[in-house]
């Protein structure tokens, strides 16, 4: 597997370089909008420490961003009067990924609408 590439976008996001719309910080892990959402508050979380992906992140880092997508989808519900969320995370070009540093993405869903995969 290729090693953690510094100069990807989110990691420039995570240093400040480039800007985002943050949903929610702590000291391990940011959430943001996504730039092309597939729903309205589509939600990306990463942990802050680098990791390409689940299969380089230390297993504590993986818990806590999933504890924060946890939190995300339960506000989205009051928020976006969700009626389902889809939580997704991609690895490696083969498994869809196309930006390497790990995110989860937390898609607030509407009973009935077309969902986008
Ligand atoms: P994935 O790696 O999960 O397949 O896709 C990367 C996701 O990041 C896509 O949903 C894309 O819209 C989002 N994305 C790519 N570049 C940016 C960016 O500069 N800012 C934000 N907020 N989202 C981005």
């Amino acid at each position: 597997m290729p090693s953690y590439d510094q100069n990807n976008i989110f990691a420039k996001i995570l240093r400040g370089e480039l800007p985002c719309h943050k949903v929610y910080e702590d000291d391990k892990a940011l959430a943001f909008l996504d730039i092309m959402p597939r729903a309205p508050g589509h939600t990306l979380v990463l942990p802050k420490a680098p990791a390409r992906n689940i299969l380089d992140c230390p297993p504590d880092d993986l818990a806590h961003v999933h504890k924060v997508a946890q939190k995300i989808a339960k506000a989205a519900i009051g928020a976006f009067g969700a009626d389902g969320i889809t939580v997704q995370q991609f690895n490696e070009s083969a498994g869809g990924q196309v930006v390497f540093h790990l995110h989860v993405h937390v898609i607030p869903r509407k009973a009935g609408e077309m969902m986008k995969p």
